[in-house]
């Protein structure tokens, strides 16, 4: 090959790398200086801290959407970031494991740093494995949204009032979600659900279902054949009509399942990330577990 065109695709190359190194999550910084600079990492915690904080915090969450969250890394600008800022919450359980890592090589004396998911009994699977999807049961999300709000105190006393009015006032809204859960789902006849990752078993601990996944507790594991036969078989037993599956992950296997025992699909919602399309159309965690219950009583009636 002739120098020059080597030389004109190395430069096509570096302008390309270059503009993938421009995506907004490495530039974003704090810029609105009154406000208390909070750094979330998946999306629920966004949720929550938005809903307490209300004007009173710039917020900016480190998973951008549409981003399965389970092998997320973190960014220099990410970095540079929680070095700007002074609340981070993230939800623990094992779910951010950067997390720990991270706090060590920060330079940022003034952080205070929440870990939502410190007061929930963790929920393991079968293997021992802890589950990290707390905030999929609402008792739950009430529990992550107090030590929130208790987070934000602690870091803008001046605020204490408008941040407890806030909490109360979510708090109401959460508790009516979960009364809807433990009303209409024990009003279901059935009780095992078949999904695409092992992510419902804070869900199904406190509204009395049992989950069958197929896959394991993060969504990028491969499904071996002897695990789906299993499900096949499981869903012709218990004469299961619904294959969930999730919007951030590829809905081929819960397809071929469902095409295999004349079930169809839903989605059920990890609530892990938003979609750009979710976003826009402003569903939040609350409107996010109403879908999911609407799909929950399709599965179990
Ligand atoms: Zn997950």
């Amino acid at each position: 090959m002739k120098s020059w065109i080597s030389g004109l695709l190395l430069a096509v190359l570096v302008i390309f790398l270059a503009g993938c190194k421009l995506e907004p999550q490495n530039t974003r910084n704090f810029v609105e200086e009154d406000k208390l600079a909070v750094v979330t990492t998946i999306y629920p915690m966004y949720d929550f801290v938005k809903n307490i904080a209300g004007d009173q915090a710039e917020v900016i969450n480190l998973v951008p959407a549409g981003m399965e969250p389970h092998d997320f890394e973190l960014s220099t600008g990410d970095m540079r970031l929680l070095e700007q800022a002074e609340v981070f919450v993230y939800n623990g359980a094992g779910m951010e494991h950067f997390v720990d890592k991270t706090l060590e090589a920060l330079d940022n004396d003034r952080l205070l740093t929440v870990e939502a998911a410190a007061g929930i009994s963790a929920e393991t699977t079968e293997e021992g494995h802890k589950d990290p999807h707390t905030w999929l049961s609402v008792a739950n999300a009430i529990v992550e949204a107090e030590a929130i709000k208790e987070a934000l105190i602690q870091a803008d006393p001046a605020n204490r009032e408008y941040y407890e009015e806030r909490f109360a006032a979510y708090r109401d809204r959460l508790e009516k979600l979960d009364e809807r859960y433990r009303k209409e789902l024990s009003a279901c006849a059935g009780d095992t659900i078949v999904v695409a990752h092992e992510a419902f078993g804070y869900l199904c601990r406190e509204y009395g279902l049992k989950q069958e996944a197929i896959e394991g507790l993060t969504a990028d594991s491969e499904p071996d054949s002897a695990r789906m036969r299993e499900i096949i078989d499981l869903c012709r037993r218990q004469d299961i009509r619904v294959i969930f599956f999730e919007e951030l992950v590829s809905p081929k296997v819960a397809e071929a399942i469902a095409d295999e025992v004349g079930a169809k699909t839903l989605v059920l919602n990890p609530i892990e990330g938003l979609s750009g399309g979710q976003q826009e159309q402003g569903l939040d965690y609350i409107g996010l577990m109403e879908e999911n219950l609407e799909a929950l009583k399709q599965a179990l009636q």
